[in-house]
């Protein structure tokens, strides 16, 4: 297997590795940084980012992202198509495989691989995955523009989408299994404003109907356990995501959700010369600013530890 040697490997491309790249290439360690499954991480599946300081009329999220990214190679990061698919954290210098194919052996590993959609485990959501079953509004809220869709979730991302989709689509039917929504305030009004926007309190699903393609949803009270059936072509989920933490499992100390745990206050991991940023690591803020500012904590740490040992 092809073997690269090099002093600060970044796994991820969302704005936690992009920022920790900017601050390791300005460093002068000449940081590989491998985008994984989805270039730009989650913001290049969001729409307008009106949270992110110094964007005073916001900015769409994939835009923002192609600007991290920019500005990561003006100071020289090697920006790489690739996914790491094993680790070796067992000895000095870490080995990360890429793609099955390609091994880095790096003095210090940047971890930022972020967080996935979650789904709801039934059989009919995944056997309907992408016949209308959905957990991006915004990438596949198109395909059902005028006709009724149903989503799932009652958090930032739920409202956020069941926003988009309203614009979009004649009816959506937004499930919330409590009594009130997590969302923020402002993005609760935006929803409960929304003419077109209809919020079934208390509402689980209890069923995805359709053979090949999404027809109706059975969703059930749990206060009564009265069931209805709506009919809907499309149904989103948007009920939180899981870390990309699978592949440092056997390494990283992992909280019970699978979150890698840094020592509070620093990126650093359990593993000298490993490090974690972004949303892999945070299950309170996951906001881009935060990640940002975690993957900046990562690269001087990184950069300090390289120091200590003499390696740069
Ligand atoms: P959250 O974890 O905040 O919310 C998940 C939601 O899904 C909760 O309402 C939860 O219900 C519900 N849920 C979980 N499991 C199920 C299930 N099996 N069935 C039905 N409902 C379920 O995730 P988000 O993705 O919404 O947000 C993540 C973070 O990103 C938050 O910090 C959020 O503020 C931020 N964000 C900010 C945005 C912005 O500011 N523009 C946009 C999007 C996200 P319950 O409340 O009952 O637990």
């Amino acid at each position: 297997m092809e073997i690269e040697k090099v002093k600060c490997l970044i796994i991820g491309s969302g704005p936690a590795g992009y920022t920790a790249a900017i601050y390791a290439s300005r460093a002068g360690l000449n940081p590989i940084l491998y985008q994984g499954l989805q270039p730009g991480g989650q913001l290049t599946i969001t729409n307008d980012v009106e949270n992110y300081p110094g964007y005073p009329e916001g900015v769409m999220g994939p835009e923002m992202m192609e600007d991290f990214k920019k500005q990561a190679e003006r100071f020289g990061t090697d920006v790489r198509y690739g996914i790491a698919t094993s680790v070796d954290f067992s000895s000095q210098p870490h080995k990360v495989v890429i793609d099955d194919q390609k091994t880095i052996e790096a003095d210090t590993v940047i971890i930022s691989t972020g967080a996935s959609a979650k789904w709801l485990g039934m059989e009919s959501e995944s056997r309907l995955n992408g016949s209308g079953v959905s957990a991006c509004a915004v990438c596949d809220g198109f395909f059902y523009r005028g006709q009724d869709v149903v989503i799932v979730g009652a958090g930032d991302t739920a409202a956020e989408e069941a926003t988009y989709l309203s614009n979009l689509c004649s009816k959506v039917y937004m499930l919330v299994r409590r009594d009130e929504m997590r969302a923020s305030t402002i993005m609760q009004e935006r929803v409960l404003n929304t003419k077109n926007i209809e919020v079934l309190w208390n509402t689980v699903t209890d069923e995805i109907l359709g053979e090949h393609a999404v027809e109706a949803v059975r969703v059930k009270n749990v206060l009564t356990n009265e069931t209805r059936e709506i009919p809907a072509k499309g149904f989103f989920v948007a009920i939180g995501h899981k870390p990309n933490s699978d592949i440092f499992a056997e390494y990283l100390n992992l909280d019970e959700n699978g979150y890698i745990r840094t020592i509070p206050g620093t990126a650093k991991t359990n593993i000298d010369g490993v490090f974690a940023c972004g949303d892999v690591q945070d299950f309170t803020y996951r906001q881009a600013v935060t990640a940002a500012g975690s993957g900046c904590m990562a690269a001087l740490d990184a950069e300090r530890y390289l120091a200590s040992k003499g390696l740069h």
